[in-house]
């Protein structure tokens, strides 16, 4: 444990800016194997960080650890088109749901058993270091400050540490996510949807958690309408619990007026105890262009950045929770073994590629395929071929990359197996 307090002047190896997943990680393994750490987080109790919560079975696989925080596991999902269409994919390997504040504290407590020193304060984006001194951080008021080695960004998609050194992203690489915390309809029926957005780019999903829904979407800065997507989401969301009362009832309305079945009397109610049980969350996700993979720098003379802070996100999914704990751990271990400049290459060799492939397919993946959506195209061939569905069901666990992704639909296509 860690015996510094507030107004002690000690020196430091690391000073982490921010407890996220990337930054708590980081700073457990780091104090485990013997560095002094001292890890800031100014978020107050109780909040939670905007997030869908959803942890990939690769991720689980890879931090097994991560099964003790209190989340749910998830073996079904289902995935809709843009028009409606359904496809039900049974996982091999579960994914899990988390609440965030859950989540975080769990990795937070890991981390200050390991010996990391953790100090409930946000710490100004003023920090600085003289020539040949360690790096000073302090709080805004200047009332306390910490010196250490090497700062580390850890502070999120927003990240002022970053901003300041490695430069500013532009609001164009920033994806908007926003969406509610609603009631489980029945606790023993909420499926866990993943909706692809007619006329957007983007999906919305359903996340269940062990004591609510976790309602959002995930789009374009570029394209971001909030009034028109929060209206979506409220479609989507009301489709939702309508599907608990009848398994046939279309996901969105487009899809109730073409059927000409319209159970308005069920929606309305459905929206009307909605919207006095609902709580609002938004927040950015990285989301890097491909020139931005190759030219921004994650780490240099003293200092590194991890998790969101670095835009360590999936640009199609805005998946990041697996690449926070991934770049932590590449980052303590290139400390540890006395070589911090080797963590920019290792992400590179490791996740990077992928999500650098991944932002240059992002456009296709969300256009058109044939005269319709392909996330259309996809949904409605994994309906009728279990080669499809297979590589669906990869994509979800996080086990399919981006690389192959292509080559791989067309060939369980032709050869649906
Ligand atoms: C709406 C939404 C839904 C998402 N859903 C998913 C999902 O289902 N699955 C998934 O994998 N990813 C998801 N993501 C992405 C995921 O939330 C992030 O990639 C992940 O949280 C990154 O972890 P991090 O530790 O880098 O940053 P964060 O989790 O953002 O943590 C940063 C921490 O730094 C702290 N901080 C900031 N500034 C300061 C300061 N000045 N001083 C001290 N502390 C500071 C903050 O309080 C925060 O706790 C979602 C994102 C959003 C916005």
């Amino acid at each position: 444990m860690c015996g510094v307090t507030l107004t002690d002047k000690e020196d430091f190896d690391l000073l982490i800016v921010g407890a996220g997943p990337a930054g708590s990680f980081a700073a457990e393994l780091l104090a485990r194997g013997g560095a002094k750490v001292a890890l800031f987080d100014g978020r107050p109790a109780g909040e939670p960080k905007a997030c869908g919560g959803g942890v990939t079975s690769k991720a689980l696989k890879a931090y097994p650890h991560l099964l003790d925080a209190a989340g749910r596991t998830v073996s079904e999902v289902e995935m809709f088109s843009p028009a409606g269409g359904r496809v039900r994919l049974s996982l091999r390997d579960p994914f899990a749901i988390y609440s965030r504040t859950a989540f975080d504290s769990h990795l937070r407590e890991r981390a200050r058993s390991a010996g990391a020193c953790i100090f409930d304060v946000r710490v100004s984006a003023d920090f600085d270091r003289r020539e040949g001194e360690p790096w000073t951080v302090r709080t805004r008021d200047k009332k306390s400050a910490w010196r250490g080695r090497v700062l580390v960004a850890a502070d999120g998609a927003n990240s002022p540490v970053a901003r300041r050194l490695a430069g500013a992203l532009p609001n164009s690489e920033m994806e908007v996510a926003f969406g509610y915390r609603a009631p489980l309809p029945r606790a023993d029926e909420a499926p866990t949807v993943i909706a692809f957005l007619p006329g957007w780019v983007g999906y919305a999903w359903a996340f269940p958690r062990l004591d609510h829904v976790s309602f959002g979407i995930a789009t374009t800065q570029d394209a971001f309408d909030h009034r028109a997507l929060d209206e979506l989401l409220w479609d989507f969301m009301i489709g939702y619990y309508a599907q608990r009362e009848d398994d046939s009832a279309p996901l969105w309305s487009a899809g109730e007026q073409r059927r000409g079945a319209v159970d308005k009397k069920l929606r309305a109610t459905a929206e009307e105890k909605l919207r006095a049980t609902v709580d609002a969350y938004a927040a950015r996700i990285p989301g890097l262009a491909p020139e931005t993979w190759d030219a921004r720098r994650v780490c240099g003379d003293g200092w590194a950045l991890v998790g969101d802070a670095a835009g360590f996100a999936d640009p199609v999914t805005g998946e990041g929770i697996y690449y926070a704990l991934r770049s932590a751990e590449l980052f303590a271990e290139s400390f540890l073994a006395g070589r911090l400049d080797d963590y920019e290459e290792r992400c590179r060799a490791d996740f990077v590629r992928e999500l650098r492939r991944a932002s240059e397919m992002r456009e296709r993946f969300y256009g058109e395929f044939f005269g319709a959506p392909f996330t259309s195209r996809m949904i409605d061939l994994a309906r009728l071929l279990p080669g499809v569905r297979r590589t669906l069901r990869e994509l979800v666990a996080g086990d399919q990359g981006y690389l192959n992704l292509k080559r791989k639909l067309a060939r369980r296509a032709l050869l649906p197996f």
